[in-house]
């Protein structure tokens, strides 16, 4: 049978030209329990289950960012599995990572200590061009806090990363987070090149 393209007089029509979404993977990082798959469980679904036991899993789960301009960024957002126990990740979870996000919990001194640890690993192993955002989570537990924010910025700006604090709770700052990352990769079509 005749193929649409081999119909005489009856061609396809040209495809439009697509502007292109540019994809990053984005690695999560910080000790068990600050609250990281929480995270990724409120920004991709706009929940927040104390109980949750969920972990995003061995791969990842993908979620588009639209900017203000215009532009969209396509995350492809990696969880650690439990990972974090041992030492070190495996080399295939920071492979083609583009951007990391390390989290620490504000009521845990030995979380933002182990914060350190992972800016060293990240670096190791995904190397220096990574953008990476360092954030603070449990921000609604303002009678625990321990790390201030000063203490999250100073980090921060010592290792050249980006800045946040975040309830996964109540969702404040959560998305800031992502569209941090996101502003860093956009390429807004009607603007040109940034
Ligand atoms: P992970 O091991 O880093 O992935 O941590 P989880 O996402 O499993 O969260 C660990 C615990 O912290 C869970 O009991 C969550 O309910 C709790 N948690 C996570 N984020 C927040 C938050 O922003 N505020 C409060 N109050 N609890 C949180």
């Amino acid at each position: 049978p005749a193929r649409p393209a081999d119909v005489k007089g009856v061609r396809p029509p040209a495809p439009e030209p697509q502007p292109t979404i540019p994809r990053v993977k984005l690695v999560l990082l910080g000790d068990s329990g600050v609250g990281k798959s929480c995270l990724v469980l409120r920004y991709v679904r706009r929940q927040f289950d104390p109980q949750s036991q969920v972990t995003v899993g061995a791969a990842f789960m993908s979620h588009s960012v639209h900017l203000p301009d215009g532009s969209t960024v396509k995350f492809e957002i990696w969880d650690t599995a439990g990972q974090e126990r041992y030492a070190s990740l495996a080399p295939l979870y920071y492979r083609g990572a583009a951007a990391a996000a390390i989290v620490y919990d504000i009521t845990n001194p030995d979380s933002f200590q182990k914060a350190k640890h992972w800016v060293g690993e990240l670096k190791k192993n995904a190397g220096d061009n990574i953008v990476i955002v360092l954030v603070g989570n449990k921000s609604d537990l303002v009678e625990n806090r321990v790390i201030s924010i000063e203490d999250g910025e100073e980090l921060a700006s010592q290792h050249s990363m980006l800045f946040a604090e975040t309830s996964a709770k109540t969702a404040a700052g959560v998305s800031t987070v992502f569209e941090l990352i996101a502003q860093k990769f956009a390429s807004p079509a009607a603007s040109g090149p940034a």
